[in-house]
């Protein structure tokens, strides 16, 4: 029992340097991901414009075609006026040419609308593109700032790393699933030891008949007050030397 306690110790031991390690990092790991999705948020807002213009390209070209082939039909059907031989036909033409026209100009007023649209989604591409810039630029910054701290500690933290999965394999499932919901609920500390007869992770005096009982080192204890796993001072004087 005592060599699971003191296991457990150690594994807090170990994760409370990794923590300290990555508090050196502080809040640029959550810059980085912030500006990195800021970036991607942008970036697919360009894209959709990109997106918008190109099929506004493609449907003007379809009405350039289609204006094409209406003026030409016009240009038949008003040639085709002079040799009209009753008001019949007179009369079928002239409808021809009025829808001929007016289908012409749908089309034009479209397209017009279609370029103005065009000209907005340019303009908007141009607003947000140095905004991109400028996150890319802070986000290149913030990476080299983190990368530098990560090498610095690399070889420290690929330590502890190694030690900790050492030690998780000393550990049962259950305690270690134990260990880290509590370290979860509690901020990274989960494994308290009794100093001066209270507990180190709460600071609230441990009963005097627990006291005992966790002095023997024959049994897991939580804290009554917090919930930590409550282990010895002797076991935490041995782990930290
Ligand atoms: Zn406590």
């Amino acid at each position: 029992m005592q060599n699971r306690l003191t296991t457990l110790y150690k594994l807090q031991n170990i994760d409370d340097q990794l923590d300290e390690l990555e508090e050196l990092r502080g809040d640029l790991p959550l810059t980085v991901n912030d500006l990195t999705s800021r970036m991607t948020e942008i970036k697919d807002q360009i894209a959709e414009k990109e997106n918008i213009k190109k099929e506004a390209f493609e449907t003007q070209k379809i009405n350039e075609d289609e204006i094409e082939r209406l003026k030409k039909s016009l240009k038949k059907f008003k040639s085709q006026l002079f040799q009209v031989r009753n008001n019949k036909e007179y009369d079928a033409l002239t409808k021809e040419i009025d829808h001929s026209e007016k289908l012409i100009e749908e089309k034009q007023n479209e397209n017009m609308e279609l370029e103005l649209h065009v000209e907005k989604m340019k303009f908007d591409i141009e607003e947000l593109t140095p905004k991109l810039e400028e996150l890319q630029e802070e986000l290149k910054e913030k990476e080299t700032e983190l990368k530098k701290i990560i090498r610095t500690n690399e070889k420290e933290e690929a330590k502890l790393r190694e030690q900790r999965e050492k030690i998780v394999e000393q550990i049962k499932r259950n305690d270690y699933n134990i260990y880290m919901r509590i370290r979860k609920a509690k901020g990274g500390n989960a494994v308290a030891y009794v100093s001066r007869g209270a507990c180190s992770g709460c600071h609230n005096m441990v009963p005097p008949q627990r006291l005992i009982e966790i002095r023997t080192n024959k049994r897991l204890f939580v804290c009554e007050s917090c919930g930590r796993i409550l282990v010895s001072g002797q076991i935490a004087d041995a782990v930290r030397g």
